[in-house]
């Protein structure tokens, strides 16, 4: 057609036939077919509008065609699309220490990658080499990306079909006082027992063999938990005390998510190596990667570091992170985000807590939140079990179903819906996505047993 815009049906079509989908049944999808998309908002072929309370997979941290980025690329593609990463390259260069300027304490050194997954696998191989000893630890509660290592350090249930037993990754409960792994009534005792536990693993498992705790700071797809005070602070001393590598996955939880530059900046601690992606240049192009600590960059100085990618420091993608950093300055997105969550999503969602039954808890910060959906508020039994399929799952698909009737598309993981919009939320759209929630939450309601 005009423009290249191909109809619905040609578009849905060769999907059909040719495009093969992540984490998908192929024969029991029905991918929505896009148009567009802008600011919060993007659009099918049929006149559809939807505000994208999901950013996508919680990357369209800046929106959907940001002017200044999309000119960014624009320009770069004209002047340089491709350079092998042994070059020194402007955008490169400029995108790296944009983002060193940010990070905290003294990751001042960044590996490029081109997605949140190969950063992980990456900062894995760098804590293993700068410690010389195998395991990992992870939390249950967790994601950290699709690739070999990445999928064994990840906890949920996505894990399962891809684990191998001989990724020395060991699990371990953090905190989540909603559902209580410690059987705790307060934060201070969550916390408090959490931090004991973690010791207890390695006690058992031997630190003297662990290389590197990695941690989501504050954790995404498994269900925005917000570590309580002193936690990250705690297993940023056991670490320091055993000699163990501290790595913070801030794929999702960075780059303006929680209302700062880095959720580590919300708690005051500095990793060993903060691993990043989505939120960096939104996505735009793929993009991602690895800030080293001073000591740990330092194991490299002399010795090679044994790992690379093509398309490590892309110019394309380092020139849209150039380009994101400095209209989320110039801009003040990171502030919104903090002022939209603190004045209108977090109060605008407690209120729908406290109207709909199936709301069992309203947690989070800047525009991460969740609500986790229950049957029953009392006994906080989840409005579906724990990896549900299928009929079980029919609550959290009515509730889905719901919001996209209603104009908005949401993020759901099990018994959860996640509040994520673009860090560059109106106050206009985020109350009429909290209206569009109040609607679709009655879908929820009809499944409690109140
Ligand atoms: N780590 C976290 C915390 C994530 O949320 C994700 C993706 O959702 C990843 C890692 C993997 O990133 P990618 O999908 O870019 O490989």
């Amino acid at each position: 057609g005009p423009g290249g815009q191909a109809s619905k049906e040609a578009v849905k079509s060769a999907d059909r036939a040719h495009v093969f989908h992540s984490w998908s049944a192929q024969g029991q999808i029905d991918p929505l077919a896009v148009a567009g998309g802008e600011g919060s908002y993007f659009w099918d072929y049929d006149g559809n509008r939807y505000l994208d309370f999901s950013s996508q997979l919680v990357n369209t941290n800046i929106g959907h065609q940001h002017p200044k980025v999309v000119a960014a690329i624009q320009r770069q593609a004209a002047r340089m699309c491709t350079m092998a990463p042994g070059f020194a390259v402007d955008v490169r260069s400029e995108a790296a220490r944009l983002i060193a300027e940010r990070t905290p304490g003294d990751l001042d050194k960044i590996f490029f990658t081109n997605g949140g997954t190969e950063a992980v696998e990456h900062a894995v191989r760098m804590a293993r080499l700068h410690t010389g000893r195998p395991k990992l630890l992870s939390a249950y509660r967790s994601y950290h990306g699709a690739t070999s290592a990445a999928i064994n350090l990840t906890g949920d249930p996505r894990r399962w079909p891809s684990d191998t037993a001989s990724a020395g990754v060991v699990h371990f409960f953090g905190p989540h006082l909603y559902r209580s792994h410690f059987h705790a009534t307060t934060e201070a005792e969550e916390c408090a027992r959490a931090l004991a536990h973690l010791e207890e693993t390695l006690a058992f498992e031997g630190p003297e063999s662990v290389a590197a705790i990695i941690l989501e700071t504050v954790v995404g797809t498994a269900g925005v938990l917000v570590p309580p005070p002193g936690y990250l602070a705690g297993v940023r001393e056991i670490c320091d005390r055993l000699g163990i590598v501290f790595i913070l996955d801030e794929v999702m939880a960075g780059f303006g998510r929680t209302g700062s530059w880095f959720a580590a900046d919300l708690f005051d601690v500095t990793p060993d190596l903060l691993v990043f992606a989505k939120g960096v240049n939104s996505g735009y192009v793929p993009l991602g990667g690895v800030a080293l600590s001073a000591a740990v960059a330092a194991t490299f100085d002399q010795r090679p570091y044994p790992g690379g990618l093509t398309y490590s420091g892309h110019p394309l993608a380092c020139a849209s992170a150039v380009a994101t950093l400095e209209a989320m300055a110039e801009e003040g997105i990171v502030e919104n985000a903090a002022r939209i969550g603190e004045t209108v999503l977090g109060p605008g969602l407690r209120a729908l807590a406290a109207r709909h039954p199936s709301v069992g808890e309203v947690r989070g910060v800047g525009v991460f939140w969740a609500l986790d959906l229950v049957r029953d508020q009392a006994t906080r039994e989840p409005l579906v079990p724990y990896n549900a399929s299928g009929a079980a799952n029919q609550p959290m698909a009515d509730f889905a179903a719901a919001c996209k009737r209603g104009g908005l598309w949401p993020f759901v993981n099990m018994n959860r819906t996640h509040v994520v919009p673009p860090c560059t939320l109106t106050e206009s759209e985020a109350k009429d996505g909290l209206a569009l929630l109040d609607d679709a939450l009655y879908a929820a309601d009809a499944h409690t047993t109140a």
